[in-house]
């Protein structure tokens, strides 16, 4: 139970009813796919299993590049270690298929592992081109290799078996793809839709984001790189015993750049638009293979520039690809709130008064500059304290070295208890500091309770392949209604479904403060929360923090506008050229001369700031 209950309810009751045209339409279209390979010609339920089988890869690149930001042009290469894996068990070592495909997947999680701690932490435009450079690598590894059959290739790889059955048949082949295209969808579905699913998408946003929330950025990037590289190992096998040879032609860097093809041009972001980008591309190919040369009376892969075209006028007109057009007439995948069975245990909290957070002679220096010079201050449990200064004072530098951004030169940081001057962001979190951003942090496309959720990810546990099957719903359980009850604090409850990118920006501020709050810190940090408000907007998250201190939350805020931090604040410190100039409550600090010189010409007297 909740103090929101009631208005999330009557938010939940507002949303569509299950048995809509839309879920019916969806329901046609799930039965028309199943009825396809008994339907369709056998030559297309053959175009039809390809398909699916690169949808499979384009959905590893939907994660790996639509969500995280990583671009891959080589990810045909690990289809290939799939397959030439199990094709080399099956035709040399005559093992089962079953036994070729976790083969393959270990295969290829081992390589792409190691290439992913080696090439993850480039950034830029390097790690695209390291991708094209072990693609081309793996490609000419297939092709040199005499026991892979060289440039031939492998022949007479056996069929997969099926209680019994050999899959020789075109349309039984079919219905195996599209199981291991569901069980695809499904697993990435789930995924997307966990915490480690919020994690992933929250490292677009730079790596100090979801470090701020105890994400180990590198990890994640890395084992993401392997989910999108093992799914490609899958579609390397389904596809190896759907052709029954292997050459390396399918699985070079010109079919790697295809799969992007498909994902882009479906809709980078959705899965379903990698599936409808595979098979429009795929289709296409199809057509224009035979269209183009009767038309232009000459032999040439001429599809290969209507791609070409094609990428750039999606890029140009639709640039989150085709599928989104077409979503809007489909049934919206609807957050459901899970029933809570436990909560996580509360941060013992300090007695108000006692000191949480001490800066020790801090030094920060950037080459020869001191951007933050010699600065000591106290903090303790249930004050708001204001670091305030002119522009380049080291105000922004200084809340870098206490949430872990940057490490600081010298001198001591001391945070419930611990030595954190040289802690990493992740570390400190834990310890209970939670914060927002100067420019605001938020995942637009998903749900303020969603974005909120991402707050409690260093509370939670559930990993990478417990969120794939869906076995983390305590934890999510907990989490929504923590959430929950955030948003109903910071008073977002009423707007707990609709999308964070619709937020006016004083919302989206207040929307990162309930995110912080999930955490249950015993530090609040606001990095300039008042930049950009309206004067309306600024008194309302005024009013809150106020509120949140009554209940006993510390706060430190950095802030500029003077307006807002005097009315605000029980003290202040005051910097200026990296060092500190004063230190006292709002009225000290207000008759001190040289605070005064250092904001010359703004008025700082009660009544003067309007
Ligand atoms: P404030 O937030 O008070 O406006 P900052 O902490 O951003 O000030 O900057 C303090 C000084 O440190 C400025 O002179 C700025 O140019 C410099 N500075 C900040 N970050 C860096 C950096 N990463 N590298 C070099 N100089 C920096
Ligand atoms: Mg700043």
């Amino acid at each position: 139970m909740f103090p929101g209950e009631r208005m999330i309810r009557q938010a939940i009751a507002t949303n569509p009813p299950r048995f809509t045209p839309r879920v019916l339409l969806g329901a046609g279209l799930a039965l028309l796919v199943l009825a396809l390979p008994l339907l369709l010609p056998l030559f297309k339920v053959t175009v039809m299993t390809n398909i699916m089988i690169f949808a499979i890869v384009a959905i590893g690149l939907v994660l790996l590049t639509g969500v995280v930001g990583l671009t891959s042009f080589g990810h045909a290469a690990f289809m290939g270690v799939g397959a030439y894996t199990t094709a080399v068990l099956t035709t040399h070592y005559h093992l089962s298929p079953w036994l070729g495909l976790p083969a393959g997947l270990l295969v290829t999680g081992l390589i792409a592992w190691f290439l992913g701690v080696v090439t993850l932490r480039m950034s830029g435009h390097y790690l695209p081109l390291a991708t094209i450079a072990w693609g081309m690598s793996l490609f000419y590894t297939f092709g040199n290799t005499p026991a892979l059959g060289g440039f031939t290739g492998l022949t007479d790889i056996p069929p997969v078996t099926v209680l019994g059955t050999a899959l020789t048949s075109p349309r039984q082949y079919a219905y195996l793809s599209l199981l291991c295209l569901v069980v695809v969808m499904l697993l990435t579905a789930f995924l997307l839709q966990s915490r480690v699913g919020r994690a992933l998408r929250a490292l677009r946003g730079g790596p100090v984001v979801a470090e701020a929330f105890g994400v180990n950025n590198f990890r994640m990037k890395v084992e993401v790189f392997m989910i999108s590289a093992m799914y490609a190992s899958l579609a390397g096998w389904l596809y190896a015993h759907s052709q029954r040879f292997v050459n390396p032609t399918p699985f070079s860097v010109h079919e790697g750049i295809n799969y992007l093809f498909m994902a882009v041009v479906g809709g980078i972001n959705y899965i379903l638009g990698a599936v409808f980008g595979a098979a429009l591309i795929t289709q296409l190919r199809e057509w224009l293979q035979d269209l183009l040369p009767k038309l232009l009376h000459a032999q040439g892969s001429f599809e290969i520039i209507v791609f070409g075209i094609l990428v750039i006028l999606t890029l140009q007109f639709a640039r989150r690809g085709l599928w989104p057009l077409i979503e809007r007439f489909l049934p919206q995948d609807r957050l459901r709130i899970l029933p809570q069975q436990s909560a996580f245990p509360e941060r013992a909290k300090p007695a108000p008064g006692t000191p949480l957070l001490s800066v020790r002679s801090a030094l920060k220096q950037f080459g020869g500059l001191k951007a933050v010079n010699d600065v000591s201050f106290d903090l303790n449990a249930g004050e708001i304290l204001g670091l305030i200064g002119p522009n380049g004072a080291g105000k922004s530098t200084m809340f870098n070295l206490i949430t872990g951004v940057n490490p600081a030169t010298s001198g001591q940081i001391t945070f419930a208890g611990q030595e954190i001057g040289k802690a990493g962001a992740g570390a400190i979190h834990r310890l209970g500091l939670a914060r927002t951003f100067q420019h605001v942090h938020l995942l637009p496309d998903l749900t303020l309770l969603e974005n909120t959720m991402l707050g409690g990810y260093a509370r939670a546990k559930a990993g990478m392949v417990q969120s794939m099957l869906h076995l983390e719903r305590a934890e999510e359980a907990a989490l929504q209604h923590e959430a929950l009850r955030q948003l109903e604090r910071v008073g977002l409850a009423a707007q707990a479904f609709e999308l964070a990118g619709n937020l006016a920006l004083g919302q989206q501020r207040i929307l990162e403060v309930a995110r912080a709050l999930v955490a249950d810190p015993t530090l609040l940090l606001l990095d300039e929360p008042a930049a950009g408000l309206r004067y309306g907007e600024k008194q309302e998250l005024s009013a809150l923090l106020k509120r949140l201190r009554d209940e006993g939350v510390t706060i430190l805020i950095v802030e500029h506008d003077m307006d807002l931090v005097m009315n605000l604040v029980d003290r202040l410190v005051v910097m200026n050229y990296g060092q500190k100039l004063a230190e006292g409550t709002p009225a000290e600090i207000r008759q001190n001369g040289a605070v005064r010189e250092a904001y010359l010409g703004v008025d700082m007297t009660e009544d003067g700031a309007a």
